[in-house]
């Protein structure tokens, strides 16, 4: 059977079950059905499977009371093969060795599929950051930082912000780096404050570039934007700048959006900017308590998921879309705003469905190319407006998109598997091109 996709048609099921559980385990299947239809060689195969190197630390921090913790952190890097390392730094409890080895994956293949000259890394400490003060939290990233900078740097792997980590954290980070380097080295973190060198529209970036991929789709599904309905889960960095977007520029109605404490729904569309501006002003960004009227529903995440609208945007946090809930999605389409939001077994049941997935590593990918174009910046010392940013955004979204689109229709396979495609190309030629040292 092979399932029509507007004009992809999908073959189903080309992806063996992982052998190991998790993200980890859902990124190294797919990169397993990339490398047989590459016909890649068992020696590449090998090369890419693995991290070049990991680095687990243990971080001591002095407690406001005067008592002492030690937290664990983790940086992975997965490739240079492309370039420096690049990959965000998350701050949460149940982070662990494998998350982070899977997230640092994706980074390597996200950077190829946008074609930016970096590889990929990630980054994690396991605490919860809502626990510590703001000194406490200072003094963690410090010595996170000076725990891995003997493998950070500008020309060797840059951090940016991710899920619970933001400009502030990445500041502290480009200090204690500069500390310890003896300049300052702005190149050495992207998705910094503007006044340290940070780029004009880094902090709207991933949601920028996941509204362009949403707009790229639904025109490619024959539906204008306007007027097309979108539920966007999670309203963080990402999230809140992609449903903004979508509103303001695109003409969409946006009429779900979720975060960790529940939802919101109004089929007629739901106001944004004034969601926006409640979540600013609460304490960790959050939309509890959010006051509206009666054309407003209180949802929870589950019927946030389940709503029948054109484009779902699960930009949260991973694993969101599973074998168990799969079956209730009515959405026209999907587009991955967090990093792996959709499990293995979900996966399977919406290429089965025919609901066609634009996954992480295209639609998220507008913060990999404005951090690529923050680090030109730093490197030149010279800094571009706003205007200039968004429209080499544009042009480099649509083109990952397109590119991404064309190897979809001509191997007929699923967008996702398109990607890792296209991804997995890249990274196996610059290994062949380098050679092997020594
Ligand atoms: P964030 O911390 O700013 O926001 C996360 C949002 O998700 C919050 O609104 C939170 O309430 C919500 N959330 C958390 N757990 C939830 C749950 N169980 N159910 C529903 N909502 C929940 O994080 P972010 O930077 O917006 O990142 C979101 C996702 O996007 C992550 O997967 C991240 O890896 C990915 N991502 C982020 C960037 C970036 O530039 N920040 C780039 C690429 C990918």
């Amino acid at each position: 059977m092979v399932v029509e996709t507007n004009k992809v048609s999908v073959k189903p099921s080309v992806v063996s079950r992982p052998v190991q559980s998790g993200m980890l385990g859902t990124g190294l299947a797919q990169l397993e059905s990339a490398f047989d239809l590459l016909d890649l060689n068992p020696g590449l195969r090998a090369i890419i499977r693995q991290p070049e190197r990991e680095l687990t630390v243990s971080i001591p921090v002095v407690r406001d009371d005067g008592s002492l913790s030690v937290f664990t952190g983790f940086r992975v890097q997965h490739s240079s093969a492309r370039g420096p390392c690049k990959g965000g730094i998350r701050y949460h409890p149940i982070v662990d060795l494998d998350e982070v080895r899977a997230m640092a994956l994706l980074m390597t293949l996200k950077s190829a599929v946008a074609n930016v000259p970096f590889g990929g890394a990630k980054g994690g400490g396991a605490v919860n950051p809502g626990e510590l003060s703001e000194a406490e939290l200072e003094r963690l990233t410090r010595r996170y930082a000076a725990m891995i900078f003997p493998i950070l740097g500008g020309k060797r792997d840059i951090p940016a912000p991710d899920v619970n980590t933001d400009a502030r954290t990445m500041a502290w980070i480009m200090d204690t780096v500069s500390s310890l380097t003896g300049y300052m080295a702005t190149e050495s973190v992207t998705g910094k404050p503007i006044a340290l060198g940070g780029s004009q529209g880094r902090t709207e970036a991933t949601g920028r570039g996941v509204a362009i991929a949403a707009v790229e789709l639904l025109w490619r599904l024959g539906r204008s934007p306007r007027g097309a309905t979108i539920a966007v889960q999670g309203f963080g960095k990402v999230g809140r700048h992609a449903a903004s977007i979508l509103r303001d520029e695109f003409w969409c109605l946006v009429v779900g959006i979720s975060d960790v404490g529940g939802g919101f729904h109004n089929p007629s569309g739901l106001d944004v900017p004034s969601l926006s501006a409640y979540a600013r002003r609460n304490p960790g960004g959050s939309l509890a308590g959010y006051p509206h009227g009666y054309e407003i529903d209180e949802i929870s995440n589950a019927e946030l998921l389940a709503l029948d609208v054109d484009v779902l945007i699960p930009a949260a946090i991973e694993g969101q879309i599973t074998g168990e809930n799969a079956a209730n999605i009515r959405a026209g389409a999907i587009v991955e705003g967090a990093n792996g939001p959709t499990t293995f077994d979900a996966d399977q049941i919406l290429r089965e469905r025919g609901i066609p997935v634009l996954p992480d590593i295209v639609a998220n990918a507008g913060g990999v190319i404005v951090s690529y174009f923050e680090w030109v910046q730093d490197l030149q010392s010279y800094f571009w407006d706003i205007q200039e940013v968004r429209t080499k955004l544009g042009t480099w979204m649509g083109k990952a998109f397109e590119e991404v689109w064309a190897v979809a229709a001509e191997r007929e396979v699923d967008l996702r598997t398109a990607a890792y495609l296209l991804a997995v190309d890249r990274v196996a030629n610059a290994i062949q091109q380098r050679g092997f040292f020594p």
